[in-house]
């Protein structure tokens, strides 16, 4: 508190991390006194910049650009870029944090980055987006390289920025290289990274419903949000018989009771990602849907819940309305959307929950594959990437079961992942020395 004042997204994710990790240090002595969590905790470096723009009046706008170089110990920096107003160094720092434990849990060789800017896309042209981003780049360009740090997509920032980022970038640099993911297919890009972060969501899901004997048919599942991560978890849970009612976005959230079938998601993917419209939209096409504006889709009665749009969007009274509802599951697909002490809900109700870091892994993981790919100039086919990413994230679900199992059998997914995830890393750093 006394080192990051006015940072509480940063704070309650290093006290969720710390809670699980100091018994596991005090009861391993070679990761003691080497200041391990207390270094990881102090980003690498963190970069603060100007990006100035001109909008389409010819006005010039200013907004503050980030990037924080977390954690190299295993790889370059790895992590998304968010456009959105409420960025700030609290979120980012809390965001590069879980990912530093994150892409430790991938198994693949990648450090913790997150970046962005205070940027807000909505309502902004085409030209106006491209130009921020160029102006964005301009900057972030000294920074980055396929082999230092490796920015993605987040919130805010999908196909359409990656584009604009990645022909700035070339451009200055004169480099054809895989600086950024998320690319488009016909510049580096890799089939299945859209979906990924949905796909695996879901496929940690089965994992997890798998200990209990269970599987997704016929459960009703609510999600939050309605962007890239909730359409494509709704998406992959409808594929394997589940029924998902609801989706949402800051404004309010759509119920439909007769589930969002494959014909009625293609229409919020039309909205959303072509219209850029809102989810309040679908109801005029689906009137026995309902919308409810100014809420969040936590008290319909759902066996499985996965937010999928912010941080902190499951207070304390709405886990114990999920859990009064019958909610057996919870998986964040979304970066930490469940308070502190939603989670302490969540757990004494012993429902399943899988945190962001382990559930939401699927994205940075193809990603990853993503990097491969344009290492080897090949892409691998739909098929290929698929299978990749359903076996790291039973891999991650099997590392989260070795360090968060009890005696009773019970499986704490927040204390397994944010072991195994500091193991990897503190490794390699104790192997580094003191840096
Ligand atoms: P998108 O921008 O595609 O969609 C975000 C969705 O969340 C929108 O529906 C948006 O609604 C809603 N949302 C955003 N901010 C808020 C807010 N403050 N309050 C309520 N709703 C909000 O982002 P993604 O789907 O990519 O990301 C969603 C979450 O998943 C984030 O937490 C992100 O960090 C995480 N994540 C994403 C990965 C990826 O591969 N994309 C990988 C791992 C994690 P509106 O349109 O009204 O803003």
């Amino acid at each position: 508190t006394r080192k990051n004042p006015n940072e509480p997204e940063f704070l309650q994710a290093v006290v969720e991390v710390a809670e699980t990790v100091m018994p596991f240090i005090e009861q391993n002595e070679k990761y003691q006194n080497k200041m391990l969590l207390e270094r990881m905790v102090e980003s690498d470096r963190i970069i603060i910049f100007r990006v100035a723009w001109t909008d389409d009046k010819g006005q010039t706008q200013v907004n503050r650009g980030f990037r924080i170089q977390m954690n190299s110990a295993i790889g370059p920096y790895k992590g998304g870029l968010r456009f959105h107003p409420s960025v700030n160094l609290s979120i980012l720092k809390f965001l590069a944090f879980e990912q530093t434990f994150k892409n430790s849990l991938t198994t693949l060789p990648m450090g913790g980055g997150k970046g962005g800017a205070d940027f807000d896309p909505k309502g902004k042209s085409d030209n106006e987006v491209m130009r921020f981003c160029q102006s964005f780049m301009t900057e972030l360009s000294k920074h980055i390289g396929a082999n230092t740090d490796v920015p993605a997509g987040d919130i805010g920032v999908g196909g359409r920025e990656i584009g604009y980022l990645f022909g700035q970038y070339k451009r200055l640099r004169n480099e054809f290289t895989g600086v950024l993911t998320g690319k488009g297919m016909s510049y580096g890009g890799s089939l299945i990274r859209p979906e990924a972060t949905g796909y695996g969501a879901v496929y940690f899901t089965q994992s997890m419903l798998a200990t209990k004997g269970d599987d997704l048919s016929g459960k009703i599942v609510a999600i939050s949000g309605s962007g890239n991560v909730a359409q494509y978890a709704a998406e992959k849970a409808t594929q394997l018989g589940a029924k998902v009612v609801t989706l949402s976005d800051s404004a309010g959230y759509i119920y439909d009771e007769e589930g969002i079938s494959p014909e009625k998601l293609a229409h919020v993917m039309y909205i959303k990602n072509e219209a850029r419209g809102r989810i309040s939209e679908y109801v005029a096409k689906y009137p026995n849907a309902k919308y409810i504006a100014d809420s969040r889709p936590w008290s319909v009665k759902c066996d499985i819940a996965m937010p999928c749009a912010t941080q902190n969007e499951v207070s304390e009274a709405e886990a114990k309305q999920l859990v009064a509802n019958g909610c057996i599951c919870v998986t964040e697909g979304a970066n930490m959307p469940t308070t502190l002490e939603a989670l302490a809900v969540f757990q004494e109700a012993k429902v399943l929950f899988a945190p962001g870091k382990a559930s939401n892994a699927g994205g940075v993981s193809t990603s990853g594959l993503e990097m491969s790919q344009n290492s080897l100039r090949l892409n691998w086919t739909a098929e290929e990437v698929d299978e990749r990413l359903k076996g790291i994230m039973t891999s991650i679900h099997a590392s989260c079961v070795a360090y968060g199992s009890d005696a009773s059998g019970y499986v704490d997914y927040v204390k397994g992942a944010n072991i195994a995830g500091f193991v990897k890393v503190a490794d390699a750093m104790l192997a580094q020395g003191v840096v």
